[in-house]
């Protein structure tokens, strides 16, 4: 018994730590199938995605029935539109992502893609349409090929390396020993954060899914290899449908919509044009950012001048 319970513990303080933290949980879900707690309908059939369309109609959702993080969270994300998530610490963002990638199942309300409720679906065909970026990718001990080649595992070497370009990462892995044979991961060589969230572009790029869900990472990449992700984030998110976690709002000025969520409630929305206009809570985020960003850009100067 004790035998058995170490391990099958482990996997459950591990599946739910990626629930939480959002972490590569596309790679993960593979691994910890056993764990489950979301059983597909008797006779699931696949998801029929031809345009992505994402609605969340009136979903209201607790992780536990007397406290509730969601509150009545209505919104359409059109087909090959962004729309950004903004709030808060613990306002409900990412609670919000973790529905649509169906790790929980709600009670209240629906989420539907292109009409079709996703609870009726196969989850396997659902998280097949859904490509992740999360906010740390993270690798696995083998060649940085494999790595990317994990988006899917069918792809062409020539397709690899077209994925490693548009994330820009190609020049980088030419430069590596073993170029694109060479080892990465824990026991390999390091990758930088930059260089990691490169990966995750260019296993996406290989997905083609046609819904990317990006959770912008927290900690700080300096503001040259961000511009430069930038473009390829772009690139990624052309003509798909992207649901974006935004940290910083200068990501989003040219978001289709922004939603800004508060204490589970979408309490704001519109383009960023129109919200700073409201002088709102986006409003003040905004001009609190652009501080921020003030003191940053002062000390650099400052630092440079001495
Ligand atoms: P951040 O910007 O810090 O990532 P967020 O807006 O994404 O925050 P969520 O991660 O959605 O916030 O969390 C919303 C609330 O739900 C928080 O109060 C959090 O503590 C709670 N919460 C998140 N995951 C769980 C869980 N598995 N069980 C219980 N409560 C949870």
């Amino acid at each position: 018994i004790v035998q058995l319970y170490v391990p099958l513990n482990w996997f459950g303080t591990y599946y739910r730590a990626i629930q939480k933290n959002f972490v590569d949980m596309e790679n993960m879900f593979d691994l910890l199938k056993e764990e489950q707690e979301v059983i597909d309908a008797p006779g699931a059939g696949p998801i029929t995605v031809k345009k992505g369309t994402v609605e969340f109609n009136n979903v209201t959702f607790g992780y536990q029935p007397e406290k509730l993080i969601l509150k009545n969270v209505t919104f359409t994300a059109p087909a090959g539109k962004t729309i950004a998530l903004v709030g808060p610490s613990g306002s409900g963002k990412s609670t919000i992502i973790r529905l649509l990638f169906r790790f929980y199942d709600v009670e209240t309300g629906n989420i539907l893609i292109d009409g079709q409720n996703i609870k009726t679906v196969s989850q396997e065909s659902l998280r097949r349409t859904i490509g992740v970026v999360p906010q740390d990718t993270v690798l696995f001990n083998n060649t940085i090929k494999y790595n990317i080649k994990y988006g899917r595992l069918t792809a062409t070497d020539a397709d690899v390396i077209e994925a490693a370009r548009g994330a820009d990462i190609h020049d980088k892995i030419l430069s590596f020993t073993d170029a694109y044979d060479t080892m990465v991961g824990e026991r390999g060589l390091r990758l930088s954060g930059g260089e990691k969230q490169r990966v995750a572009i260019a296993r996406t790029l290989l997905k083609a899914p046609q819904i990317v869900l990006l959770d912008e990472a927290t900690s700080a990449l300096d503001t040259q290899t961000e511009r430069n992700i930038q473009d390829s984030l772009d690139k990624m998110c052309a003509n798909r449908t992207t649901i974006i976690v935004a940290h910083r709002l200068s990501t989003i000025i040219h978001a289709d919509e922004i939603l800004v969520v508060q204490e589970g409630e979408i309490v704001e929305r519109g383009r960023h044009e129109h919200l700073i206009g409201q002088d709102g809570i986006y409003a003040s985020m905004w001009r609190q950012q652009l501080d921020k960003d003030a003191i940053a850009m002062n000390s650099i100067e400052s630092s440079a001048t001495h």
